[in-house]
């Protein structure tokens, strides 16, 4: 199935529009065609494939200067007392609340996401928000027992500095407040520099925050937006007066950063690619599965870090439950994703299309075999734009191609016999993200749980891979880059520890019982 009609550019960009200026920033985006500056970001659309508004974009030096600003805003910030900052989150709250629909109507003009799941995003943000307010009350430090008479030994923790958060575009917002909400309740100021595909709903929050600070009366510069590409992102990588880069996006991109902030010996939080995988057991509810599996695979046409991409089946219902998953896919309708029957919206670029058809080519040629989609849709509707049907393929072995992330509505279906097997086969990739399981038989499930089932950083049970909650902590291991954000104690990254050691007694006794004069 697929909506045959799109929006033309022209009503996207008057949505777009609108929407700018209902949460403040209409003046950020240009009347004509032109933005008298010299460094431009051209805000585009995937619906169409066409551009919105050309944008001022940052330059090095900007990025220097937005670092400078954030860092003496810090020396305030940090002093300020916990639950104030949380006054400045509580407020961005409050706004996101406000502008639910105007930001998601932006993620799904820039983002392509359709309109639940753009929803959804902003609802994260609120979420997060409402997690940094407590957070700001909490922040808890301990004491431990100390080896010396009349001593206390504790751990207190303390804002750490300017936080460089790197985006990316399937995330363009929500992966901004877990990094920013916190920060900003640990007492750090942030530079933030987006997706250059998404420039649009960066500004929207930018101005959202910029405006919760002046209604709360923090310092402006807490907060500062850097739009460009990842020239100025390397600028904010390297600049030694950044704490700590928070980065999310590609494999590829966390090798750069992972290296460029490690030459300078700063800290940096990691959140990579996934190549995220289901085994189901022959006892699993194969309903709830199927469910689990296509909102895993296809949604958000596969463009999350957690999207399902390997299926491992037991080989008595892998001819059952494909055959179920074919039938549903066939079923999935693609196109507009500001239609509400729309579950498949497009791709961010036909150069994403371009390679999920490489990734096609390759696997075929490996010996795999295309069991449903793969075709483009709306082609002659909108030339520039990637509609998809999202393909499921057999493979005999997991190698090649299937090894790798490819951003796409792309799902592979490995069969196992016993589950030793399948967890090896589920941990032999080099990415280790997001995992699940589907079986009613709790030793099974307690043995993917347990140290020697599933390496990833998240690992369920009879749910799919993708839609995780904001309380838990979310990141993955090997090269989905080991960093954590958002819920538990991921705060804990943001803000650097100090032990103290505090003698209340007359004497001076050293450790380990050591005499010395
Ligand atoms: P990308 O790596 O192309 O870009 C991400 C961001 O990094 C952009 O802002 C880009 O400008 C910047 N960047 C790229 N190279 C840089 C460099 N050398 N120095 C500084 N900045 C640089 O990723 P993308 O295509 O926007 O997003 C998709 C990828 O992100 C997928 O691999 C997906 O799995 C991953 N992702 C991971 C998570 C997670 O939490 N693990 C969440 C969302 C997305």
């Amino acid at each position: 199935m697929t909506s045959s009609t799109l929006p033309t550019t022209d009503e996207l960009r008057a949505r777009a529009r609108a929407a700018l200026e209902r949460v403040g920033a209409g003046s950020a985006v240009p009347d004509g065609a032109r933005t008298g500056t010299a460094h431009v970001l051209h805000a585009r659309t995937p619906v169409t494939g066409e551009d919105l508004f050309p944008v001022p974009a940052a330059t090095e030096s900007d990025a220097a200067e937005a670092v400078a600003a954030a860092r003496t805003a810090f020396l305030t910030w940090r002093s300020t007392p916990p639950p104030r900052r949380g006054e400045l989150v509580r407020r961005l709250g409050e706004l996101l609340r406000e502008h639910q629909e105007d930001v998601a109507d932006l993620v799904t003009i820039e983002a392509g996401k359709i309109r639940t799941e753009a929803l959804g995003e902003v609802q994260e943000m609120i979420d997060i928000c409402d997690f940094a307010v407590g957070l700001s009350r909490q922040l808890y430090g301990r004491t431990i027992a100390s080896e010396r008479p009349g001593h206390r030994l504790a751990e207190t923790w303390h804002p750490l500095g300017v936080v460089g958060v790197v985006s990316a575009f399937n995330f363009p917002v929500a992966v901004w407040s877990w990094n920013t909400a916190v920060a900003l309740a640990c007492g750090d100021t942030v530079v933030w520099k987006p997706s250059e595909l998404t420039p649009l709903v960066s500004l929207a929050c930018d101005r959202l925050l910029a405006r919760a600070a002046e209604d709360v009366g923090a310092p402006r510069d807490v907060h500062r937006l850097l739009l460009g590409d990842r020239t100025v992102g390397a600028a904010l990588v390297d600049d030694p007066r950044v704490a700590l880069v928070s980065a999310t996006g590609s494999t590829r991109m966390g090798r750069e950063v992972g290296q460029r902030v490690a030459a300078r010996l700063g800290r940096s939080l990691l959140e990579l690619g996934g190549n995220n995988a289901a085994v189901v057991a022959p006892s699993a509810d194969l309903d709830l599965a199927v469910q689990g599996i296509v909102f895993a695979a296809a949604g958000t046409a596969g463009q999350r870090c957690t999207t399902l991409r390997r299926l491992i089946v037991h080989r008595d219902i892998a001819e059952t439950l494909t055959g179920r998953l074919t039938a549903a896919y066939r079923k999935l309708p693609v196109g507009d994703p500001f239609d509400a029957a729309t579950l498949v919206g497009p791709l961010i670029s036909t150069a994403a299309l371009d390679r999920m058809r490489d990734a096609l080519e390759r696997v075929r040629a490996e010996g795999g075999e295309l069991l449903v989609g793969g075709g483009r849709r709306l082609a002659e509707a909108a030339p520039g734009a990637a509609y998809v049907e999202p393909a499921i393929v057999r493979v005999g072995e997991q190698a090649g191609v299937v090894r790798e992330e490819t951003f796409a509505p792309l799902l592979y279906v490995l069969t196992y016999d016993s589950l030793e097997e399948a967890v090896a086969l589920h941990n032999d990739v080099p990415q280790g993200l997001s995992s699940s399981i589907f079986t009613r038989d709790q030793r099974e499930a307690e043995v993917f749980l347990s140290a020697e089932g599933s390496d990833c950083g998240i690992a369920n049970v009879n749910i799919g891979t993708s839609g995780a909650e904001i309380g838990g902590a979310f990141g993955g291991e090997k090269e989905t880059g080991g960093g954590r954000e958002s819920g538990s104690d991921a705060w804990r990254a943001y803000m650097r520890r100090a032990t103290n050691t505090v003698n209340y007694s007359s004497e001076l006794s050293l450790a380990q019982n050591v005499s010395f004069l």
